[in-house]
């Protein structure tokens, strides 16, 4: 058994975060290559270690002095070397690091820094070799990801290593310029590393136990989900719930590799298993509820609609000439109903209806904007009767008056469509129905 663990900047922001982490590669013999990011915030107002960065590497590039900033950089991580009474120096690492700065090496190394340097404290307090993601991920000299030498480096740079820290969040091209994959990216890294090592299990560790069935901004105390299918996360992630990279997802899971979704501050909870496919049968009907707000719909009606062929063409071609992507399109009989990214379709509303009424002359249409789509989602859905008549009836109780409906034909959601005051208490309804009052 072998598994790959990355650590997220919240786990590594401190020195007694450290020593959390260290006592949970440590406990499994089986965790034996770690994937760390940079220091996160400490408590709600502190600074991440890589805003830190950038901020002083902007002030490096203006030419002013930087060195004031990069001392606050320095003293974060020497507090965790303190911390840990750790026998290792990084003087020279930013000695090199300053002439860098001076140099102007780029904002992505500039970033960088922030996992190097913490997979160096982190190979010297495990004892793991310390192996740099600038030598084994590799992009392409146009700045694009090259996952074939990434996985050949990487898994010939494994092979003979019976442990290994490699930092996340960045690579360099084949002359050495890092490049850095967007925020949150060391996610990535860690799907790479355990697709590169043939690992059985990928666990990213970060502050939550696992996804929710819902946001805790909005319902209380949510419970978690023990096992999600990547469908269904995706599903979920396009409504915005958000706990990991959503590129982590394709290296492992082609690969057939679970990712498992861990919480440093509670190792004993078993957070959520992300499987291809499972047997195991949902807790409840559904396994998550995740909504976004801030969607516009624009109903489109003409007599005798449903004969013209062609009209729904002509009015996604003006969507597509206006460079506005489409979210969701109920239809009816005569109607038509588009929903939209209202803030994208605000900037070219006019040129946009009139293009409408151009190309189609309908006889009518309606615009409304401050919508919420709620998508309740789930694999056991499928096999149940009756889960649409249970969401309206919770919605209808709640005095929420449903303004679209949308099942995907896959079965694995349904999405309905509210007012945005009604936004919160749906899901708080959705979530009743379909979790507190059920066993
Ligand atoms: N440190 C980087 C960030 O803050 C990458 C990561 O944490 O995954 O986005």
């Amino acid at each position: 058994m072998k598994k790959v663990v990355k650590f997220g900047g919240s786990s590594l922001a401190s020195a007694d975060q450290f020593k959390k982490v260290g006592a949970i590669i440590l406990e499994d013999e089986n965790r034996r290559y770690v994937v760390p990011s940079a220091p996160g915030k400490r408590f709600s107002s502190d600074t991440k270690v890589t805003d830190m960065l950038y901020a002083c590497y902007d002030t490096a590039v203006k030419g002013d002095d930087f060195s004031v900033q990069l001392e606050n950089i320095k003293a974060r991580y020497q507090e965790i070397i303190d911390g840990l009474a750790l026998d290792c120096s990084l003087d020279e690492d930013f000695e090199i690091i300053r002439k860098n700065f001076q140099n102007k090496a780029g904002a992505d190394y500039a970033a960088s820094r922030g996992e190097f340097l913490n997979g160096k404290i982190m190979s010297s307090y495990l004892g793991f070799e310390f192996v740099d993601a600038a030598e084994v991920v590799r992009f392409n000299d146009d700045g694009s990801f090259n996952d074939e030498a990434t996985n050949d480096l990487l898994s010939e740079r494994l092979e003979g290593m019976q442990t290994a820290v490699v930092p996340g969040f960045y690579g360099a091209k084949a002359d050495g310029t890092v490049v850095t994959f967007s925020r949150g990216g060391s996610d990535i890294t860690g799907s790479l590393v355990a697709l590169a090592a043939r690992a059985d299990l990928y666990e990213n560790w970060t502050d939550v136990s696992g996804f929710l069935i819902a946001d805790p901004r909005i319902v209380k105390n949510p419970k978690s989900i023990e096992t999600i299918t990547y469908k269904e996360l995706r599903e979920l992630s396009y409504m915005g719930a958000s706990v990991l990279h959503e590129d982590a997802i394709f290296p492992v899971r082609k690969a057939g590799i679970p990712i498992n979704i861990r919480n440093t501050n509670a190792p004993e909870d078993k957070g959520t298993l992300i499987v291809e496919s499972t047997c195991r049968q949902p807790k409840y009907t559904i396994t998550g509820i995740a909504g976004t707000d801030g969607f516009a719909s624009i109903t489109i009606e003409k007599a005798m609609m449903n004969s013209a062929i062609g009209f729904c063409r002509k009015v996604l071609q003006v969507f597509e000439d206006n460079g506005i992507s489409i979210e969701h399109m109920p239809s009816g009989i005569d109607t038509m109903t588009i929903f939209v990214n209202k803030n994208a379709f605000e900037e070219k509303e006019q040129k946009i209806l009139s293009d409408i009424q151009r190309a189609v002359q309908p006889d009518h249409i309606e615009l409304e904007s401050d919508l919420a789509l709620i998508a309740v989602v789930g694999r056991g859905m499928k096999s149940t009767r009756g889960t649409a008549g249970r969401i309206f009836s919770a919605l209808a109780h709640a005095h929420i008056n449903v303004k679209m409906i949308d099942q995907g034909s896959s079965e694995l959601n349904i999405i309905v469509g509210v007012k945005h005051e009604d936004f919160k208490d749906a899901i708080r309804a959705l979530y009743e129905i379909f979790v507190l009052t059920q066993i």
